[in-house]
């Protein structure tokens, strides 16, 4: 059981102060608290509990610290906790405490923690009963103080600590409607909440900022299944599941809801190396995957960023920069294990719940909790890797020669274009970045030399490297976890072509400023080869998705309409709308028809509505799923 010391700022001179910190920490004590001595308040002392906890925290080596930071008017010795700290700014603590925090990572006590002041001369019994309270403190001031505190910790050493009790801040921060006392056990250590101090690691994501009212983080699958259990009791309330956190939707996090969190399922295994199986955790990153599979020669095609996770994008297609050699990600699956909305843990192939297999790939989010996948990796070597800056004034012109020469390119040519508002009068950078899977650097050069005629090039980077040095972009979310803010906004289709009137509707859409990213992903080749009917992601023949981000919402969704005669359809990836229609443009008729009746068969309460809901199909409504599966609904 843990023990601590008060340390009372203004009662003693800060070295004195110091050396019994200093004594503390080399005889074991675990914690020790500042706070301003209550008869010295208004005495003008000039070391505030603040600098003393800097310093101590900067010179002992296991001691944990907490700050009272102003002691409410008659806060002596009882019960408290850091919560009657209300004379200061809750942003101005917090500061201070992550200031704190990078001078002894790990060993500052937040305010979410509860501590418990000791009366007089306690003893071991009593000490224990204060603990359900909050970790007990004893005042300390002189040598003999700190003697019979080190002699009580000593005697409560193995006695097992009580359930961390939080403080009274961080009971006053949780959300109605979500029963936290009913967290199942296996998952209290790992969950978050918002009074916890991990709660602004896990709030938001790549681009969206969240305040969830729960972020439960299982480890393990039996964990995923206590977790479906508890977001079944929890039906009220928003539920996001979340493996890396780039999901342009956004869904993966949310305010006052519940959030699976399966970024702890992050293992890659290489399973058969002789059939390149490899078996990989929903929480890996591609840029992780690309590195471990680079020394075998091999590689999976994945999106373009390598901080996207493998949960998110496997469960929706991934259009990547290999796809049109090696297809789409989800055309390298091989199996998936996922938790369903019941609690059951299942496996889908080709041959073992199959239906589920098909739908999967593609409707995902809808289905279970991916917790393994497994690919068969493709044997990919050095590939050319180019990034262009481009200048053009002409963007009509350079756009409908992209269109041409991405999508006549042979099949190891994968060149993506991405644009944005224009920069001064008409003139527009355009950025070009692809791969080329040939480790000839001829044949490389050859494959870009017609992409550098778009406009004026004004740099260029071209490599030979692994696969893994094209992913190797993302910056590792650090222990401060991800920082979106706001509501991201962006629209998605697929183009079947690139013509002269898309090129000149896109630049005029460019041209009004609204749209700040603009991207054409270069699809086809291997991409087309897969039949419409082997997955659920059907649209196989675009030559490009689309993808366009701004900050308003509503004049995008006009601009976007206009547009509408150009698309066949959309990639959800890259969707923020999420009305019902945006399913009809995802999922031709008979392929929705088919993921209603599974979600009805597989999720029939709707437990997984909270990304681009496929709302289960009625009890009467006729199955079309057999249809769809052989090709004769299409
Ligand atoms: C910078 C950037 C570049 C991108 N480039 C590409 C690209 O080139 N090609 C491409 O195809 N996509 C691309 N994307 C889109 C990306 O693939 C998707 O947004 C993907 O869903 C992100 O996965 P995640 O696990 O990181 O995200 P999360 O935010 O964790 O998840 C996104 C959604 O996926 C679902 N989900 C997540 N984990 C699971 C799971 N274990 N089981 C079931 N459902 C789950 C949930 O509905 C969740 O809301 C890009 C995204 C970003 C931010």
């Amino acid at each position: 059981m843990e023990l601590g010391i008060l340390l009372e700022a203004g009662r003693r001179h800060p070295d004195d102060l110091m050396e019994l910190a200093l004594e503390a920490d080399r005889r074991g004590v675990g914690v020790a608290v500042v706070r301003r001595s209550a008869r010295h308040e208004d005495a003008g002392e000039p070391w505030s509990p603040w600098t003393i906890a800097a310093w101590i925290a900067a010179r002992t080596e296991r001691l944990r610290v907490g700050i009272v930071p102003a002691a409410a008017p008659g806060a002596a010795f009882g019960a408290s906790t850091p919560a009657f700290a209300v004379t200061e700014l809750r942003s101005v603590t917090t500061k201070a405490e992550q200031s704190l925090e990078s001078l002894a990572p790990g060993r500052v006590l937040s305010s979410a923690t509860a501590w418990v002041v000791a009366p007089p001369r306690p003893d071991a019994a009593g000490l224990r009963a204060l603990a359900v309270r909050g970790i007990p403190i004893l005042p300390v001031e002189n040598a003999a103080d700190l003697d019979r505190a080190v002699a009580l910790a000593e005697q409560l050493r193995d006695v097992p600590s009580p359930p961390a009790p939080r403080s009274a801040e961080s009971l006053a921060a949780r959300v109605p409607g979500i029963d936290y006392d009913a967290v199942p056990a296996s998952l209290a250590p790992t969950a978050v909440e918002p009074g916890d101090d991990a709660y602004a690691s896990v709030s938001s994501t790549y681009l969206r900022g969240g305040a969830p009212g729960l972020v439960l983080r299982p480890q393990t699958v039996a964990e995923v299944v206590d977790a479906v259990a508890f977001a079944r009791e929890h039906t009220g309330v928003a539920l996001g599941i979340r493996s890396a956190g780039h999901g342009i939707s956004g869904r993966s996090t949310n305010r006052g809801g519940l959030i699976i969190d399966v970024g702890g399922l992050d293992a890659i295994q290489i399973i058969d190396r002789r059939t390149r199986r490899v078996r990989l955790g929903p929480g890996a990153t591609w840029q992780r995957v690309a590195q471990t599979l680079s020394p075998h020669g091999w590689a999976l095609g994945s999106g373009d960023y390598g901080g996207v996770g493998v949960g998110g994008l496997a469960t929706a297609g991934g259009i990547g920069l290999l796809s049109r050699k090696h297809g789409l990600t989800i055309d390298r699956l091989r199996a998936v294990e996922l938790v369903l909305a019941d609690g059951t843990p299942v496996r889908a192939t080709e041959t073992e719940n199959s239906d589920l297999f098909w739908a999967v790939r593609g409707a995902g989010a809808n289905f279970g909790i991916a917790t393994a996948f497994e690919f068969e990796a493709s044997e990919v070597g050095e590939v050319g890797w180019a990034q262009l800056s481009l200048v053009t004034d002409d963007l009509e012109a350079s756009l409908r020669r992209f269109g041409q020469i991405a999508a006549d390119a042979p099949r190891d040519t994968t060149v993506f274009l991405v644009t944005g508002r224009p920069r001064e009068a008409d003139q527009f950078v355009i950025s070009l970045y692809g791969v080329v899977d040939d480790p000839d650097p001829d044949v490389v050069v050859d494959r870009l030399m017609p992409f550098t005629e778009l406009g004026m090039l004004v740099r260029q980077h071209v490599v030979m490297t692994p696969y893994a040095g094209v992913m190797g972009n993302a910056a590792e979310v650090g222990p401060e976890g991800q920082h979106g803010f706001g509501e991201p906004v962006s629209r998605s289709a697929f183009l079947p072509s690139l013509t002269g009137e898309f090129a000149r509707d896109a630049a005029e859409l460019l041209r009004s400023g609204l749209v700040y990213f603009f991207e054409l992903r270069t699809m086809g080749g291997a991409i087309a080869d897969v039949s419409p009917h082997e997955t659920a992601f059907s649209h196989r023949s675009p030559a490009f998705q689309v993808a366009a981000m701004s900050s308003s919402d509503d004049r995008l969704s006009a601009r976007w309409r206009e547009l509408g005669h150009h698309f066949d359809g959309l990639y959800l990836s890259f969707e923020t709308d999420r009305s019902p229609e945006r399913l009809d443009e995802a999922f031709p008729p008979p392929v929705l028809d088919r993921l209603r009746s599974l979600k009805r068969r597989y999720d029939p309460t709707n437990l997984f509505r909270d990304n681009f809901n496929i709302a289960p199909a009625a009890e009467d409504a006729p199955s079309v799923a057999a249809d769809v599966a052989s090709g004769s609904a299409a």
